[in-house]
């Protein structure tokens, strides 16, 4: 893959962003200069100044204090780290009893890690995709009322329909009754504005790759410098203050630094540019595909995000057989793709099974233009068609 234009399109940033020049050249000085950053000679000093040098700029992303940012290797271990019982918050010690999650959030979410599986509760989402505040505030005085301390877990935007989760509510409904909670922002991150305050998260989990970074580098960003999770992940060095032991990857600290400091400088232009691409292509593919359905049209959601349904045809059919005509989109979520089976996060917004096996995710970015739209619209209308009249598609 590529920023450089080939015969390829890639329509899919939320699997992995390309990575962009300005982290490219920042990994490269890196690792060219080496140096462990817990050494206290002139070259781990160098090193430590890159790796505080992105703590600042994933800082001014979200609008967090540094203090209160621990690097992970990815989301999914942030995620990990911050799904534990043992936490504190505003200066408060708390031990969770109840892991409060919705319906759509990723896999390494619902997983709930640190919690025993009968302490995590799923909560349901509505038609629009978005978690249920009722069904939510019912279950946090259910649990008041019976003494248990709650952590809620609600994503800012879902990665398989870009539609954007009322997290400040969440939150306030959550602080009002004592619970802590904790946002995955991965996919809002760089593609929306992001304040961690406004947002009233605790804590608050990013990734690298989904904002133009390399992978493998990831942050767990604390909404107060001092909120911290009592337990490590990975304890034994004095990494991250102790938050995360290992020794930093310093080259991949400083592409994510760089990638998050060109997203914020470019957000308020990109957004809209972003989302004038993504409405072309809807427009296109419902004016080439008739029936196609396009989820979320009606509701909040990301600048790049298209969730849609062809329907007769399953998405991981067509997604080979657009890869052949050289574009390349996900069947729901990338993270599960290889995975065949209805989409959890459509089956939890009600779609009929046969509907959630269907929705293919074209996922738009910084290297995205009009030309890959035209490309992609081509493509899309020369296959479907031919999909359809295969004998084998309602298969
Ligand atoms: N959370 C969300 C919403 C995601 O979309 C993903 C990846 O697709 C992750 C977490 C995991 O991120 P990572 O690949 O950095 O582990």
């Amino acid at each position: 893959m590529s920023a450089v234009p080939s015969a390829r399109v890639f329509l899919d940033h939320n699997a992995t962003s390309p990575l962009r020049p300005q982290a490219r050249t920042a990994m490269l000085d890196a690792l060219d200069q080496g140096g462990n950053a817990s050494s206290i000679h002139a070259d781990g000093r160098a090193a430590r100044l890159r790796v505080e040098q992105a703590r600042r700029e994933i800082a001014a992303l979200t609008g967090a204090d540094p203090r209160g940012i621990v690097f992970t290797s990815g989301a999914s271990e942030a995620n990990a780290l911050a799904l534990h019982p043992a936490l504190e918050v505003r200066g408060r010690r708390v031990t969770c009893d109840v892991l409060l999650v919705g319906a759509g959030e990723h896999p390494s979410v619902l997983h709930g890690h640190r919690f025993a599986p009968e302490q995590v509760e799923t909560l349901p989402l509505d038609t629009d995709g978005r978690i249920d505040l009722e069904a939510l505030d019912t279950a946090l005085v259910r649990h008041a009322a019976d003494g248990r301390q709650v952590l809620v877990s609600v994503m800012l935007a879902n990665n398989e329909t870009g539609i954007l989760q009322p997290v400040a509510e969440a939150a306030a409904l959550a602080h009002a009754r004592g619970a802590v909670l904790h946002c995955d922002a991965v996919q809002g991150a760089g593609r929306i504005a992001l304040d961690i305050a406004a947002l009233g998260a605790d804590f608050l989990t990013l990734s690298s790759h989904k904002l133009g970074g390399p992978q493998g580098a990831g942050a767990l960003v604390a909404g107060h410098g001092d909120n911290i999770v009592r337990q490590p992940l990975i304890a034994g060095g004095g990494q991250e203050r102790g938050r995360r032991a290992g020794t930093e990857n310093v080259a991949a600290l400083a592409g994510f630094g760089a990638a998050a400091r060109t997203a914020e400088a470019e957000l308020s232009g990109e957004g809209a540019r972003l989302a004038g691409l993504r409405d072309r292509l809807e427009a296109g593919l419902v004016a080439c595909v008739p029936d196609a359905i396009v989820l979320g049209a009606n509701v909040a959601r990301l600048p790049n995000t298209v969730c849609v349904i062809f329907p007769g045809i399953k998405a991981e059919t067509l997604v080979i057989a657009l890869d052949l005509a050289h574009l390349s989109v996900s069947a729901g979520s990338a993270c599960s793709s290889g995975k065949v089976g209805a989409s959890h996060v459509l089956k939890a917004m009600g779609l009929a099974d046969e509907h959630a096996r269907g929705a293919i995710r074209l996922s738009l970015g910084w290297s995205s233009t009009d030309e890959d739209i035209d490309a992609a619209l081509a493509a899309i209308g020369r296959t479907v068609p031919r999909v359809r009249n295969r004998p084998e598609r309602a298969a």
